[in-house]
Protein backbone atom coordinates (compact mmCIF):
# COMPACT_ATOMS: atom_id res chain seq x y z
CA UNK A 1 0.00 0.00 0.00
CA UNK A 2 1.61 3.56 -1.11
CA UNK A 3 0.48 6.68 0.79
CA UNK A 4 0.94 9.94 -0.84
CA UNK A 5 1.44 13.51 1.02
CA UNK A 6 1.19 16.84 -0.73
CA UNK A 7 2.79 19.90 1.22
CA UNK A 8 1.58 23.60 1.26
CA UNK A 9 4.52 25.96 2.05
CA UNK A 10 2.34 28.99 3.56
CA UNK A 11 5.01 31.21 5.12
CA UNK A 12 8.02 30.97 2.74
CA UNK A 13 11.67 32.27 3.31
CA UNK A 14 13.62 34.99 4.97
CA UNK A 15 14.56 32.71 7.74
CA UNK A 16 17.42 34.20 9.91
CA UNK A 17 19.12 30.53 10.74
CA UNK A 18 22.03 29.22 8.61
CA UNK A 19 20.90 25.51 8.09
CA UNK A 20 23.73 24.96 5.05
CA UNK A 21 21.21 22.61 3.12
CA UNK A 22 18.10 25.16 3.23
CA UNK A 23 17.19 27.63 0.27
CA UNK A 24 15.06 29.43 3.00
CA UNK A 25 18.11 30.98 4.70
CA UNK A 26 17.96 34.63 4.40
CA UNK A 27 21.55 34.21 4.58
CA UNK A 28 22.34 32.93 1.52
CA UNK A 29 20.04 34.94 -0.88
CA UNK A 30 18.73 31.87 -3.06
CA UNK A 31 16.25 32.84 -5.53
CA UNK A 32 13.33 31.70 -4.22
CA UNK A 33 9.71 33.13 -3.95
CA UNK A 34 9.31 34.47 -0.30
CA UNK A 35 5.80 35.37 1.42
CA UNK A 36 4.44 35.67 5.29
CA UNK A 37 1.50 34.01 4.85
CA UNK A 38 -0.73 32.32 1.96
CA UNK A 39 -4.28 33.17 2.37
CA UNK A 40 -7.10 30.39 3.96
CA UNK A 41 -8.49 30.08 0.71
CA UNK A 42 -5.17 29.66 -0.88
CA UNK A 43 -4.33 26.36 1.29
CA UNK A 44 -7.96 25.28 1.34
CA UNK A 45 -7.94 25.21 -2.40
CA UNK A 46 -5.07 23.42 -2.39
CA UNK A 47 -6.01 20.85 0.12
CA UNK A 48 -8.83 19.78 -2.01
CA UNK A 49 -6.33 19.82 -5.43
CA UNK A 50 -4.16 17.50 -3.48
CA UNK A 51 -7.25 15.10 -2.50
CA UNK A 52 -8.26 14.76 -6.22
CA UNK A 53 -4.60 13.76 -6.94
CA UNK A 54 -4.90 10.79 -3.98
CA UNK A 55 -3.04 12.64 -1.48
CA UNK A 56 -3.96 11.35 1.95
CA UNK A 57 -2.01 13.42 4.08
CA UNK A 58 -1.23 17.01 3.89
CA UNK A 59 1.16 19.06 5.60
CA UNK A 60 1.29 22.48 6.38
CA UNK A 61 5.24 24.06 6.48
CA UNK A 62 6.42 27.43 7.69
CA UNK A 63 10.04 29.06 7.31
CA UNK A 64 11.69 29.64 10.43
CA UNK A 65 13.56 27.96 13.51
CA UNK A 66 10.15 27.75 15.69
CA UNK A 67 7.12 28.33 16.61
CA UNK A 68 5.58 31.54 17.83
CA UNK A 69 2.05 32.98 19.13
CA UNK A 70 1.32 34.28 15.51
CA UNK A 71 2.44 31.56 13.66
CA UNK A 72 0.42 29.18 16.02
CA UNK A 73 -2.50 31.17 15.22
CA UNK A 74 -2.31 31.30 11.66
CA UNK A 75 -1.93 27.48 11.43
CA UNK A 76 -4.61 26.85 13.89
CA UNK A 77 -6.59 29.06 11.25
CA UNK A 78 -5.84 26.97 9.03
CA UNK A 79 -5.92 23.96 9.58
CA UNK A 80 -9.49 24.32 11.31
CA UNK A 81 -10.54 25.39 7.25
CA UNK A 82 -9.06 22.43 5.99
CA UNK A 83 -10.33 20.14 7.86
CA UNK A 84 -13.89 21.96 7.39
CA UNK A 85 -13.39 20.71 3.86
CA UNK A 86 -11.63 17.72 4.17
CA UNK A 87 -12.10 16.32 6.84
CA UNK A 88 -10.59 13.13 6.37
CA UNK A 89 -7.10 14.22 5.75
CA UNK A 90 -3.99 13.26 8.08
CA UNK A 91 -3.24 16.85 8.48
CA UNK A 92 0.38 17.49 9.42
CA UNK A 93 2.11 20.78 10.69
CA UNK A 94 5.69 21.35 10.70
CA UNK A 95 6.29 24.75 12.10
CA UNK A 96 10.22 24.04 14.21
CA UNK A 97 10.58 23.60 17.28
CA UNK A 98 8.06 24.14 19.71
CA UNK A 99 6.65 23.24 23.16
CA UNK A 100 4.42 20.56 24.69
CA UNK A 101 1.83 23.10 24.83
CA UNK A 102 2.18 24.62 21.34
CA UNK A 103 1.75 21.04 19.87
CA UNK A 104 -1.73 20.43 22.17
CA UNK A 105 -3.02 23.72 20.91
CA UNK A 106 -1.90 22.68 17.39
CA UNK A 107 -4.37 18.70 17.80
CA UNK A 108 -7.23 20.84 19.54
CA UNK A 109 -7.43 22.49 15.79
CA UNK A 110 -7.50 19.56 13.64
CA UNK A 111 -3.53 18.39 13.54
CA UNK A 112 -2.76 15.05 13.75
CA UNK A 113 0.66 15.02 13.38
CA UNK A 114 3.98 16.67 13.63
CA UNK A 115 6.73 16.88 11.42
CA UNK A 116 10.18 17.47 12.75
CA UNK A 117 13.16 16.97 11.13
CA UNK A 118 16.53 15.89 12.98
CA UNK A 119 18.06 16.14 9.29
CA UNK A 120 21.54 14.61 10.47
CA UNK A 121 23.32 13.10 13.36
CA UNK A 122 24.17 15.21 16.34
CA UNK A 123 27.70 15.86 15.09
CA UNK A 124 27.27 16.60 11.68
CA UNK A 125 24.59 19.11 12.54
CA UNK A 126 27.31 21.06 14.28
CA UNK A 127 28.66 21.50 10.83
CA UNK A 128 26.03 22.56 9.01
CA UNK A 129 24.06 24.51 11.38
CA UNK A 130 25.45 27.39 14.04
CA UNK A 131 22.44 29.28 15.01
CA UNK A 132 20.44 26.70 16.33
CA UNK A 133 21.25 22.89 18.20
CA UNK A 134 20.23 19.73 17.09
CA UNK A 135 19.35 19.02 20.48
CA UNK A 136 16.59 21.53 20.30
CA UNK A 137 15.02 19.39 17.46
CA UNK A 138 15.49 16.57 19.50
CA UNK A 139 13.13 17.53 22.29
CA UNK A 140 10.73 19.13 20.11
CA UNK A 141 10.58 15.41 18.53
CA UNK A 142 9.87 14.24 22.21
CA UNK A 143 7.65 16.88 22.39
CA UNK A 144 5.40 15.90 20.03
CA UNK A 145 4.86 12.43 21.22
CA UNK A 146 4.38 13.75 25.11
CA UNK A 147 1.64 16.16 23.29
CA UNK A 148 0.06 13.29 21.61
CA UNK A 149 0.58 14.14 18.18
CA UNK A 150 1.83 11.32 15.50
CA UNK A 151 5.55 11.99 14.80
CA UNK A 152 6.89 12.30 11.80
CA UNK A 153 11.05 12.81 11.52
CA UNK A 154 14.09 12.21 8.99
CA UNK A 155 16.57 14.49 7.82
CA UNK A 156 18.57 14.40 4.18
CA UNK A 157 20.89 11.88 2.94
CA UNK A 158 24.07 13.60 0.82
CA UNK A 159 25.14 16.92 2.40
CA UNK A 160 28.59 15.10 2.82
CA UNK A 161 28.16 13.23 5.65
CA UNK A 162 30.06 10.47 6.35
CA UNK A 163 28.76 6.63 6.77
CA UNK A 164 29.14 7.17 10.64
CA UNK A 165 27.25 10.35 10.87
CA UNK A 166 24.19 8.46 8.65
CA UNK A 167 24.35 5.48 10.78
CA UNK A 168 24.55 7.76 14.11
CA UNK A 169 21.44 9.62 12.75
CA UNK A 170 19.48 6.99 11.93
CA UNK A 171 20.43 5.64 14.97
CA UNK A 172 18.71 8.41 16.54
CA UNK A 173 15.81 8.63 14.58
CA UNK A 174 15.00 4.66 15.87
CA UNK A 175 15.10 5.89 19.44
CA UNK A 176 12.41 8.17 18.61
CA UNK A 177 10.27 5.52 17.29
CA UNK A 178 8.46 7.90 14.59
CA UNK A 179 5.27 6.64 13.00
CA UNK A 180 6.66 8.02 9.61
CA UNK A 181 10.18 8.35 9.14
CA UNK A 182 10.96 11.37 6.14
CA UNK A 183 14.06 10.29 4.19
CA UNK A 184 14.94 13.50 2.22
CA UNK A 185 18.13 13.55 -0.56
CA UNK A 186 20.12 16.94 -0.73
CA UNK A 187 18.87 19.16 -3.86
CA UNK A 188 22.52 21.70 -4.95
CA UNK A 189 21.12 25.10 -4.99
CA UNK A 190 24.65 27.07 -6.23
CA UNK A 191 23.32 29.80 -3.38
CA UNK A 192 24.11 27.25 -1.12
CA UNK A 193 27.55 26.56 0.86
CA UNK A 194 26.80 22.57 0.85
CA UNK A 195 28.03 22.41 -3.40
CA UNK A 196 26.48 18.60 -4.38
CA UNK A 197 24.77 15.88 -3.64
CA UNK A 198 27.40 13.21 -2.32
CA UNK A 199 25.07 10.09 -2.54
CA UNK A 200 25.29 7.52 -6.11
CA UNK A 201 21.70 6.26 -6.98
CA UNK A 202 22.91 3.37 -5.76
CA UNK A 203 24.06 4.51 -2.36
CA UNK A 204 20.73 6.12 -1.97
CA UNK A 205 18.54 3.24 -2.59
CA UNK A 206 20.91 1.81 0.37
CA UNK A 207 19.87 4.49 2.64
CA UNK A 208 16.36 3.45 2.42
CA UNK A 209 17.18 -0.45 2.90
CA UNK A 210 19.18 0.68 5.75
CA UNK A 211 16.29 2.76 7.07
CA UNK A 212 13.70 0.12 6.59
CA UNK A 213 16.29 -2.22 8.58
CA UNK A 214 16.73 -0.10 11.60
CA UNK A 215 13.32 1.44 12.18
CA UNK A 216 11.49 -2.09 10.89
CA UNK A 217 8.06 -0.82 13.34
CA UNK A 218 8.32 2.00 11.63
CA UNK A 219 5.01 2.27 9.73
CA UNK A 220 6.17 4.90 6.87
CA UNK A 221 8.85 5.40 5.36
CA UNK A 222 8.49 8.79 3.29
CA UNK A 223 11.13 9.85 0.51
CA UNK A 224 10.31 13.42 0.43
CA UNK A 225 12.39 16.12 -1.39
CA UNK A 226 15.36 15.62 -3.81
CA UNK A 227 13.25 12.02 -5.20
CA UNK A 228 13.13 13.10 -8.90
CA UNK A 229 16.65 14.57 -9.17
CA UNK A 230 18.10 11.62 -7.16
CA UNK A 231 16.48 8.90 -8.50
CA UNK A 232 15.36 10.23 -12.17
CA UNK A 233 14.08 7.25 -13.90
CA UNK A 234 15.43 4.71 -11.30
CA UNK A 235 12.93 5.88 -9.16
CA UNK A 236 10.63 3.03 -8.78
CA UNK A 237 13.40 1.45 -7.32
CA UNK A 238 12.21 3.07 -4.11
CA UNK A 239 9.74 0.96 -3.45
CA UNK A 240 11.37 -2.07 -3.81
CA UNK A 241 14.02 -1.05 -1.35
CA UNK A 242 11.05 -0.46 1.11
CA UNK A 243 9.65 3.59 0.78
CA UNK A 244 5.64 3.31 0.94
CA UNK A 245 4.90 6.75 1.01
CA UNK A 246 6.03 9.29 -0.96
CA UNK A 247 5.43 13.56 -1.68
CA UNK A 248 3.54 14.57 -4.31
CA UNK A 249 3.17 17.94 -6.51
CA UNK A 250 6.13 20.55 -5.51
CA UNK A 251 8.02 20.75 -2.36
CA UNK A 252 8.69 23.71 -0.14
CA UNK A 253 11.11 25.94 -2.48
CA UNK A 254 11.98 23.29 -5.87
CA UNK A 255 9.05 21.69 -8.21
CA UNK A 256 8.08 18.19 -8.00
CA UNK A 257 6.73 15.53 -11.13
CA UNK A 258 3.46 16.02 -11.83
CA UNK A 259 1.46 14.27 -9.69
CA UNK A 260 -0.06 11.84 -12.64
CA UNK A 261 3.43 10.90 -13.48
CA UNK A 262 3.79 9.52 -10.30
CA UNK A 263 -0.22 7.75 -10.01
CA UNK A 264 1.03 6.54 -13.55
CA UNK A 265 3.90 5.62 -12.32
CA UNK A 266 2.10 3.55 -8.92
CA UNK A 267 -0.42 1.85 -11.03
CA UNK A 268 2.55 0.79 -13.44
CA UNK A 269 4.60 -0.84 -10.87
CA UNK A 270 1.20 -2.85 -9.98
CA UNK A 271 1.15 -0.85 -5.93
CA UNK A 272 -2.19 0.21 -5.10
CA UNK A 273 -2.71 3.49 -3.16
CA UNK A 274 -4.18 3.87 0.36
CA UNK A 275 -7.55 5.89 0.24
CA UNK A 276 -6.56 7.25 3.78
CA UNK A 277 -3.86 7.96 6.53
CA UNK A 278 -4.12 7.64 10.71
CA UNK A 279 -1.07 9.16 10.94
S1 LIG B 1 15.72 24.58 7.78
FE1 LIG B 1 14.19 25.85 8.83
S2 LIG B 1 15.38 26.90 10.41
FE2 LIG B 1 16.88 26.15 8.92
S3 LIG B 1 17.17 27.86 7.47
FE3 LIG B 1 15.56 26.54 6.62
S4 LIG B 1 13.63 27.44 7.32
FE4 LIG B 1 15.27 28.26 8.61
Amino acid sequence: MIYLCAISNVSSGSCSEDCSFCTQSARFSADIETYRHKSVDEVVKEAQVARVNRAVGFCLVTAGKGMTDAKLEYICKIASAVKKVEPDFNLIACNGTASIEQLKELKKHGIKSYNHNLETSENYYRQICTTHLWQDRYQTCLNTKEAGLKLCSGGIFGMGESQKDREEFVSSLASLAPNTVAINFFHPNSALPILSNSLSVDEALDMIRYVKKELSSCKKIMIAGGREQMFGSRVGEIFEAGANTIVIGDYLTTSGDEPGKDLKLIESLGLKLAEKCDG
